[in-house]
């Protein structure tokens, strides 16, 4: 699903600043794979609704092979796109998919699911991210759900400038994404950006925002972001939106999307409003009580 549209229309005024970079921290999940953790826990008071940001990506089979064996979730969404490899997801609710190359997975856990997400590749590139978005109190406990999007279902658009968008949520330039969702709204775009080419997106200002390079470097305003930074945007009543400017061939992904302003409580893979919800998802869980 791809447009080519023309004198895109300038309707940013008064862009966004970054507020901070960050690196983000090597770790490992799963059966031991190595991944770097971007969104950290820290974090998700600041860039509500998000969660979680993961970012993976090697060439070595050692760092992926174990996949994420069954396991648990309860609370948020979680939404993985895949820039390279093939992963395969099974879960509890009988669901299976396979996910690859430019492809994306969304799945609201909701009261509970247990799924496994295994490499159906044992050689070759494995790079993709895994980002969390909270649920609002009122749909913690919804029925479970999910999705697999194929890359060519994704909507795509490349502007006068040569930059390609693809839009996996919210919408962009009149350009609506394969998912929407009321409470948090969230906009996720995967911009590939040619050498010196200038993008630009509206935001609501009380949306948190960022931008995560995975390849290349761009500039918001004067502040460079480099490859694996992650960027945060300021949130100022007055300003309308942000622009990026690439510095080389870039590709990186544009996230925001509505605070929900709740309490956040969270245990591994449980994310709930209070410590009580909390214990009630690791009994449910222990008791098999969990995905049914
Ligand atoms: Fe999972």
């Amino acid at each position: 699903m791809s447009t080519t549209l023309t004198n895109t229309v300038s309707t940013v005024s008064h862009p966004r600043e970054v507020e901070r970079l960050i690196a983000g921290q090597a770790t490992s999940d799963g059966d031991g794979v190595k991944l770097t953790r971007v969104l950290t826990q820290p974090l998700q008071r600041r860039l509500d609704p998000f969660l979680m940001l993961d970012a993976f990506g090697t060439d070595n089979p050692d760092d992926y092979i174990g996949g994420f064996p069954d396991h648990p979730h309860r609370g948020f969404e979680t939404v993985t796109y895949m820039i390279a490899g093939r992963m395969r997801h099974r879960d509890s609710a009988g669901h299976e998919g396979l996910l690859q190359n430019g492809g994306v997975q969304w799945m609201t856990a909701g009261r509970g699911v247990i799924h496994s997400e295994l490499p159906e590749q044992d050689e070759g590139r494995m790079e993709g991210f895994q980002l969390w978005l909270n649920l609002p109190a009122k749909d913690k406990m919804t029925a479970p759900w999910y999705r697999d999007i194929q890359s060519s279902d994704i909507p795509e658009f490349t502007t006068d400038e040569g930059v390609t968008v693809r839009v996996i949520a919210g919408s962009s330039h009149g350009v609506a994404g394969a998912v929407q969702r009321e409470a948090t709204q969230p906009l996720y775009l995967d911009l590939h950006l040619p050498e010196g080419a200038r993008f630009e997106q509206p935001l609501a200002a009380a949306h948190n925002a960022f931008i995560y390079v995975y390849r290349g470097e761009l500039r918001v305003g004067d502040t460079p972001v480099a490859a694996q930074r992650m960027a945060i945007l300021k949130n100022e009543a007055d300003r309308d939106g942000v622009v990026v400017t690439a510095k080389a061939a870039t590709r990186a992904l544009l996230i925001a999307g509505q605070p929900l302003r709740e309490p956040i409580a969270q245990y591994g893979p449980f994310v709930m409003n209070s410590n009580e919800e909390i214990f009630q998802a690791v009994e449910d869980f222990k008791a098999g009580r969990l995905a049914v």
